[in-house]
Order: C-alpha cells, then sequence, then structure tokens
C-alpha cells in the first residue's frame, strides 16, 4: 500500500489543540491496526525550538536520536508508543538552513533560489521522507500556526502542491476551528469558521473535514450551516467539543466518527473496531482514583504549566498505576528559602526537583532539597534537581561550604558539578548539548535496581554539566551513592542516598519516555513511596 498523508491545519485562533487532535486520530487508527506516525511543521525561523526560553514556547521535548523538539512531540508519544526522531519536527529555519546550504554548495546549478519551488520542495522532502521509510501506513503532518498568518504560507502552497501531485485519495487535510460562544447572544457563532475556510480555499485548498471546537454541543442545523459555508457534506463536520481532560479526546473522536470518516475519504479498509482497550482502562483508572497524593513541583518556570508538560503527564500516568490523583503544588523555586520552606512543603507527600537552566532559583531548590533530605520525604530530582542534590549534599553533610557547579559559579572552591570535557569547547549555543538516549548500568541491590528491575537502561538526556567524577569517591563513603553510570564515559547518571524512604536523583530526563501505555517506573514507584509517606488524602 503507499502511504497515506493527512495535513491537519488550524485556523480562528491558535492553542485549539491540533496536536490533540492529531494525536486522537493516529491512536484510533492505530488502534484499528494501522501503522502511523505524526510529524509537526512549526512555521518559525528558528532552526529548533531548543534555545527557545520554555515562557516562550513551553517544555522542549527531547527525542532519542537527540532532537530538541516541541512538546507536541510528546503528546504523539505519550499517545502512541512509538518514539519520534528528528524527522518529526521541521522548522521554517529548518527549511532554509537545509536550502540555504545547497545552494552555498551549488546544488541550484545557477538557479534564483525562491521559496516557490525550492522552498516548498524542501517542505514536500520532509513530509514524503517519513512516508518513504516504509514503516507508515500513515503519515500525519500538523502544520502549526494559524491558517492566514504570513509565516504558514509557504506550508500551506506546499500541502496545495502534495495533495496535486500525490492525488485526492491520498492525501486528505483537516482542518480545525472554533466555534466561539457568545455569551451576550447565548449563541455559537460560525462565522470566523466560514473566514477560515475561505481563506484557506483562498489558497487553493478545500478542507474535507472540519474539525470544530467548541464549549456547547453544536446543534444538527449548525453542522448543516457550516458544511453549506464550507463546502463540505454535513458528516465531514466533527464536533470537537471541550474535554475533561486530553485522553478523552480520542473516545470523543471515536464517537464523532473521525476515523471512519477519514478511511472513506482516503479509501481504506475500516480493518477492525480500533481496540482501545488498554486506554479505556488507563481512563477509567484516570477517573476513579481511591486517594489523591500531593507532590510538590519545585521550579523556576512554574507559571507557564506547559513548560513542565512531560513531568506533569509522568506523574498523571504514574497516579493511574497506583490508582491515586496526583495533585501536584508548583513551588516558585525563587521563593524558597531555609526559613520557609518547612511551611512550603510539610504537607507534600513527594517532592521533584525539575530540570532548568541558570542560576536564578538555585538556592530555593537546594534549601528544598535539604529539607526533603533531613525529613524523609520521597524525592526525585531531575537533571539540573539532580545537580542541585550533589551540591546540597556537598555544602551540609560534607562541609564543602561554597560547592557549587561550574555554571552556576565558576570560581567555587568545590566544583561537584563541572562541565563536561566536550562541552568545552563549544561556542554556539543551539543544538549541541549532550542529547538524547544513552545507556547507563545500574548497580545491583540500588534504589534504581529495584525501580528498574534491570541493570541496563537507556533514557535521553540534555544536559551540559555532569556530576565530578574527582568527587566521586568522597560522596561514595559520606553516603550519596553514584548508581548508574554511563558503561562507555563512565558519567554519573544516577545518584541515590541510603537511609531515606525515596531519594533519587538522575541526571537523564525520565518525562520524555513515559506513556499511558508504558508509564515510566521512576515516576511509579516515586508515586509509591510518596502514597506510602504520609495519609493520603482520601477521594470524597
Ligand atoms: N543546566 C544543567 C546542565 O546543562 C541542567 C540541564 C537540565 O536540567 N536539562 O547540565
Amino acid at each position: 500500500m503507499s502511504t497515506k498523508y493527512i495535513f491537519v491545519t488550524g485556523g480562528v485562533t491558535s492553542s485549539l489543540g491540533k496536536g490533540i487532535i492529531s494525536a486522537s486520530l493516529a491512536k484510533l487508527l492505530q488502534a484499528r491496526g494501522y501503522s502511523v506516525t505524526i510529524q509537526k511543521l512549526d512555521p518559525y525561523i528558528n532552526v529548533d525550538p531548543g534555545t527557545l526560553n520554555p515562557y516562550e514556547h513551553g517544555e522542549c521535548y527531547v527525542t532519542d536520536d537527540g532532537a530538541e523538539t516541541d512538546l507536541d512531540l510528546g503528546h504523539y508519544e505519550r499517545f502512541l508508543n512509538v518514539p519520534t526522531s528528528q524527522a518529526n519536527n521541521v522548522t521554517t529555519g529548518r527549511i532554509y538552513q537545509t536550502v540555504i546550504n545547497k545552494e552555498r554548495r551549488g546544488d541550484y546549478l545557477g538557479k534564483t533560489v525562491q521559496i516557490i519551488p525550492h522552498i516548498t520542495d524542501e517542505i514536500k522532502n520532509c513530509v514524503t521522507k517519513l512516508g518513504n521509510r516504509g514503516i507508515f501506513e500513515i503519515v500525519i503532518t500538523e502544520i502549526g500556526g494559524t491558517v492566514g498568518d504570513i509565516e504558514s504560507l509557504p506550508y500551506i502552497e506546499a500541502v496545495r502542491q502534495f495533495r496535486y501531485e500525490h492525488g485526492h485519495k491520498n492525501t486528505l487535510v483537516i482542518h480545525l476551528t472554533l466555534i466561539p460562544y457568545l455569551k451576550a447572544a447565548g449563541e455559537l457563532k460560525t462565522k470566523p469558521t466560514q473566514h477560515s475556510v475561505k481563506t484557506l480555499q483562498s489558497q487553493g485548498i478545500q478542507p474535507d473535514i472540519l474539525v470544530a471546537r467548541t464549549e456547547y454541543p453544536l446543534t444538527n442545523d449548525q453542522k448543516k450551516k457550516i458544511a453549506l459555508f464550507c463546502n463540505l457534506p454535513s458528516d465531514s463536520v466533527i464536533e470537537s467539543l471541550d474535554a475533561e481532560t486530553i485522553y478523552d479526546v480520542p473516545i470523543l473522536m471515536e464517537e464523532e466518527r473521525l476515523d471512519k470518516v477519514v478511511l472513506e475519504k482516503l479509501e481504506l479498509d475500516e480493518r477492525s473496531k480500533p481496540d482501545l482497550s488498554i486506554w479505556k482502562n488507563f481512563l477509567t483508572r484516570f477517573k476513579n482514583p481511591s486517594s489523591t497524593i500531593r507532590i510538590g513541583l519545585v521550579g523556576k518556570y512554574i507559571e507557564l504549566q506547559d513548560a513542565y508538560k512531560s513531568i506533569l503527564e509522568a506523574l498523571v500516568h504514574a497516579g493511574v498505576a497506583n490508582e491515586a490523583a496526583i495533585d501536584v503544588t508548583p513551588i516558585q523555586s525563587d521563593d524558597i528559602n531555609d526559613k520557609n520552606v518547612h511551611n512550603l512543603l510539610k504537607s507534600m507527600q513527594g517532592v521533584i526537583v525539575a530540570p532548568g537552566f541558570g542560576k536564578r532559583g538555585i538556592e530555593g531548590k537546594i534549601s528544598a532539597i535539604k529539607y526533603v533530605r533531613e525529613n524523609n520525604i520521597p524525592f526525585l530530582g531531575i537533571c539540573l534537581g539532580m545537580q542541585c542534590s550533589v551540591i546540597e549534599y556537598a555544602r551540609n553533610v560534607m562541609n564543602m561550604t561554597n560547592a557549587n557547579s561550574v555554571e552556576m559559579d565558576s570560581k567555587t572552591d568545590f566544583p561537584v558539578i563541572n562541565m563536561m570535557e566536550g562541552q568545552k569547547s563549544i561556542t554556539n549555543l543551539g543544538g549541541t548539548m549532550r542529547l538524547g538516549a544513552y545507556a547507563c548500568k545500574i548497580k545491583e541491590g540500588s534504589l534504581a535496581h529495584r525501580i528498574y528491575q534491570r541493570t541496563e537502561i537507556s533514557e535521553r538526556h540534555r544536559h551540559r554539566y555532569e556530576f565530578n567524577s574527582a568527587y566521586q569517591d568522597q560522596f561514595e563513603k559520606a553516603g550519596l551513592k553514584a548508581t548508574g553510570i554511563n558503561p562507555e564515559t563512565n558519567l554519573v547518571e544516577i545518584v541515590e542516598l541510603e537511609n531515606h524512604p525515596f531519594y533519587i536523583g538522575v541526571q537523564f530526563h525520565p518525562e520524555y519516555k513515559s506513556t499511558v501505555a508504558n508509564p515510566h517506573p521512576l515516576f511509579v514507584q516515586f508515586v509509591k513511596a510518596a502514597v506510602g509517606e504520609k495519609v493520603a488524602i482520601p477521594v470524597e
């Protein structure tokens, strides 16, 4: 079978949840036995989101092959349980970089290099590259941004050409819009959707399916009206009511027959009914927890939910595995000090210290770690969180008073966290950290071993600094053990404390690998330890 291509565009406003709709559709098609992947094309000029501040763009998600990508890829993996790669996220910056590199090499043989055809060709290449791998029967390509933006024009044009070249039965366009509810008029309004579809049509694309985000159910008449104005049969107008959780969306889309309409239009077999048993089981448990666990998340970007997306979702998965709802209390690390830490953390059943970069909030993270260490509160430190646990131990247990990471204090007497050797000569910030999957060997009998139940693991990374092995013996003697080591470089990947109910710091990012079908063992066991620590709050 030749690969079929589905494009998902958005109109009216941003943040409508194109990523979740794409992931939900992919889930339904996968549950019918199709092999599906999802790709995101982002119209901004950054080559990747790796250099973006989390306040700008939310979390930077990292793939096994070390791509720094949009956080939507996290949703794709969490929904599909299939790893993504660099090819699954392409930005305008990357497209232009490729085209300009080709031009410098002389590949265009004296031609004038233009948006059409050179940029549009490169966009199409990025789409077919996934299709041509021969692994996926269906490639879903989400176009970031909103139709009508200047930035998205080349993408829309590329989709138009793609359809022309691959034919309508091999390609499909789904347009997602908002049907706003006007409180004063007491009405849902279809006009912005009409305008958005007209914009798409004026750029040469007739969508095949319209997915309408709405707070209230659409009446049949409203659906018919949208269908008429958008030039669509009325079964191609799919209502997407606000959902209680993102994990409800595949089920809602199945009820709305989105997958059926898609298969019909692409002339594909329905195969079996979607097998969503694991998914539905997850949802039932998610909605019927027997207790609530309060977890403190200490970080410096806590004002923006998206900044720690994968951690929050990994906690959801781990909560479900423990039949517990997780009540995450975000705590601004900047605001924590040794005086207020007791009040801020005393009711937490577990504390996560988040990843991050730079000095701000570091001292607060260290105060939080001292508190959880001394008060036997389950602790999980991720990346910078792990590095802070090393600093805290050095300062407060080993009397290295001004111990620090050289990232924060290059003149410290005790550089317990040092820059990795390979990083010292690097000047460019973009794409140059230690990125992606690396192996880690776990010490038998350690907490990490009990958590993972194996001694060889692979986890994803994103960092420049590392535990300074020159101090390893001293730390081990003082009780902070290195229990996970990279077998090739000896880099310390895991530290843990004896005589504590659950205290572990990891240099890698376990949150990137937690999915609905495979909750991450570190989060599952962390939550389990938290359940045991203090009396969980019963669910009313
Ligand atoms: N800033 C630290 C480093 O570069 C930690 C990075 C992180 O938390 N992702 O090593």
